[in-house]
């Protein structure tokens, strides 16, 4: 049977090889990419899947597979967007092994190799219709046309009807739709809307019987459709095919270098990879390093651009800004890189980037507080926030971030902290207090150290934040410190605004000191610091406990070390990013808040990994205040609506950000730190 077409035979197998060849040099082009990113090789990779294949991370890989198929997360956000993408995923894969196993169990294909078979697999039916009949037609025949045409229903009519009619008539879409997005639609679709219409025109060619026809139920429909036109049908089977294959052809041949099909690809990857260990943000340490790892370079191509990030961005509720939000950066982000880095790039030849324009992308890269709450609802679980902070690094790299970066590094070094205030000043908020100054001043040993913060050490609208903890300390009867000039910023500022290679010595510095305190404890009532150092400064510092206020008063409470008195009213808790999303500690400030005799805990509806940010985070405060200060106000509201009498929170620039939006809001909540409400509660030593 084959040669008997030559014009089909080699048309469309043609057309679908030189898509593959395609699809492979893309295919290359795009690993290329992914092996200039920083970070772990193939061997070593290879090492950790068969470790976590021996771990509980099994089930984490389990997960990501199910995951790559079904994606969870998009049913929990939206059903219909679900089943859309469920359709898509399933019908493709569905519909290349049908193919494929009956183009093998045909006896007009038997007799060319297993490679030229799979060329001409999405074509059998071309082969099939002309000589089937209803003696020869089988059950098993029957059921490869019912999957045949049940997953091209499913893509065309489930998958793209679903898609169609949300971005079109409901317009629940974020982001814009671009050239590529509508081309990657039209050639998903079309090559079975032309694989349909070939199947019909073969029914109306070769006469098949409707007992047998009827199985192809979508071609059949159409073939009735079509058939009153009563064309000359047989002119038209093999241009139908022919079309079908030129589709085909062009459908794979575009996949690598179409983000919005490319992804069909990599999403699967990396959530495997992201299942197999767990995220570690790496700094590129030459100037000539691609500040990425290999891992977001992969995460980087795997966005599906489904805009739920956006949905739940703090960032975009206010500025409604689609470039801003992950999913928007990292298709700037992705173009910069295959215009950069990719094989073939130093063959095109590209108009260099205006200032304007390096100067809109970098405030797209800045304009977000780092909250991580995208992460918690992306589908693909992209560690957005790691790669946010490694697209600061690659402005940074490019000279084009923002100039308030310059100004935080220039007085990180003049002055060892970003406020640029004279570091000698660190002590002044203790002043007035009561606690004698050598119970924690000047010491040379302490078992606990306090690691103040520069924004609590510096800002006077939360000073009441470090006393409440000093004198949480000193009535706890610890042998503590506070390290007053020789604390120097942890380094969180310059790390999240992509200095990723400038901030190591203030890390060393602290270091020495609190190795000469001979602590075997620091205590933070700062979130960002206590992230810091939970991520950058464990390896240094062996041995030592950090433990953030809220974990330290859960202890005292629990360890019954101390009395607490009682509080009248409804409280509740705003997690900190850092904390909470950052380093998972939720429940230790919960527990701690619901001993307090009188409290009545309120759950704030969106709470724990879910929580809206304050708006003080990923120094957005460096590049757009009145942005801060409006997400600040959105979440006042939040407690509003909760009709919440007080406020819980871990961290000093939480605090500073919702008390001014409490005041420009006129809202009658009071927020307190952690150790201002146990204290206030009449925290006393047994
Ligand atoms: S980052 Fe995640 S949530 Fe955002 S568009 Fe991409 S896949 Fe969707
Ligand atoms: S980290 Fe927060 S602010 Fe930034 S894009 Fe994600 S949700 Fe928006």
């Amino acid at each position: 049977m084959l040669g008997q077409y030559p014009l089909f035979d080699s048309f469309c197998a043609a057309a679908f090889m030189i898509g593959l060849f395609v699809f492979a040099l893309g295919l290359l082009n795009n690993l290329y990419i992914w092996t200039k990113g920083m970070g772990r090789g193939i061997i070593s990779t290879g090492t950790s899947i068969i470790v976590a294949i021996f771990s509980p991370r099994l089930f984490h890989f389990f997960g990501a597979i199910l995951d790559s198929f079904i994606h969870r997360r998009l049913f929990k956000e939206n059903i219909l967007r679900g089943v859309a993408m469920v359709s898509i995923i399933v019908s493709y894969i569905g519909i290349i092994v049908v193919n494929h196993v009956k183009a093998s169990s045909m006896p007009e294909l038997q007799s060319i190799s297993h490679l030229t078979r799979f060329l001409y697999s999405p074509f059998c039916d071309f082969y099939f219709f002309r000589t089937v009949s209803e003696a020869t037609f089988t059950h098993q025949q029957a059921l490869y046309a019912l999957l045949n045409d049940g997953f091209g229903f499913l893509i065309l009519v489930v998958g793209e009807g679903i898609l169609i009619y949300r971005r079109f008539i409901k317009r629940a879409y974020v982001f814009k739709m671009k050239e590529a997005d509508i081309f990657a639609v039209i050639i998903l679709g079309g090559w079975f809307a032309l694989r349909f219409l070939a199947e019909a025109t073969s029914i109306l060619s070769f006469n098949v019987p409707d007992s047998i026809a009827s199985y192809w139920f979508v071609a059949f429909v159409l073939s009735k459709i079509i058939a009153p036109l009563g064309l000359h049908w047989p002119d038209f089977y093999i241009i139908s095919w022919c079309l079908s294959g030129i589709f085909l052809g062009t459908l794979v041949g575009t996949i690598p270098f179409n983000r919005k099909l490319w992804h069909i690809v990599t999403a699967p990857i990396a959530m495997v990879v992201n299942s197999l260990s767990p995220e570690q943000h790496i700094f590129s340490k030459q100037a000539d390093e691609i500040p990425f790892s290999k891992r977001q370079l992969i995460e980087i191509d795997a966005c599906i651009k489904c805009g739920i990030c956006a949905e739940h961005c703090v960032a975009y509720k206010h500025t409604k800004e689609e470039h801003a939000v992950s999913g928007g950066v990292i298709s700037l982000i992705s173009e910069r890189l295959r215009q950069g880095y990719g094989f073939f790039s130093s063959l095109i030849d590209r108009e260099p980037h205006t200032k304007e324009s390096q100067d809109w992308f970098a405030t797209q890269v800045y304009t977000c507080t780092l909250c991580g709450r995208c992460k918690e609802v992306c589908p693909i679980n992209i560690n957005t926030r790691s790669l946010r902070v490694s697209m600061r690094e690659y402005a940074v790299r490019e000279k084009i971030a923002p100039n308030a970066v310059n100004i935080a590094l220039g007085a990180a070094k003049k002055v060892h902290n970003v406020l640029n205030y004279p570091n000698a000043d660190r002590l002044m908020w203790a002043e007035f207090s009561d606690v004698p100054p050598e119970v924690y001043s000047d010491k040379k040993k302490a078992a606990v150290v306090y690691f103040v913060g520069c924004m609590t050490s510096f800002s006077p609208a939360i000073s009441g934040v470090a006393e409440a903890n000093l004198n949480l300390l000193y009535q706890a009867g610890e042998d503590f410190a506070i390290l007053g000039e020789d604390e120097w910023c942890c380094g969180f500022p310059l790390i999240v605004a992509g200095l990723s290679q400038e901030w190591q010595w203030l890390r060393d510095k602290n270091v020495e000191v609190i190795k000469m305190m001979q602590a075997k404890q620091v205590v933070f009532n700062c979130a960002s610091c206590y992230h810091t150092f939970k991520h950058e400064y464990q390896e240094y510092l062996p041995g030592v406990e950090f433990l953030h206020n809220v974990e330290y008063i859960h202890r005292l409470i629990a360890d019954k070390r101390v009395n607490l008195g009682g509080i009248k009213g409804r409280v509740a808790y705003h997690d900190p990013c850092d904390l909470g999303r950052g380093c998972g500690v939720f429940e230790p400030p919960r527990k701690a808040i619901k001993s307090i005799p009188g409290v009545e805990y309120v759950e704030l509806p969106l709470n724990r990994r879910l929580s809206t940010c304050c708006g003080g985070g990923g120094d957005l405060e460096m590049v757009n205040a009145d942005l801060v200060n409006k997400i600040a106000g959105s979440l006042v509201e939040e407690f509003d609506e909760s009709h919440v009498d007080i406020v819980t929170t871990a961290c000093g620039q939480c605090k500073r950000m919702i008390q001014n939006a409490i005041k420009a809001k006129g809202s009658k909540v009071k927020v307190m730190d952690m150790a201002e409400l146990v204290l206030a509660a009449g925290m006393e030593k047994k």
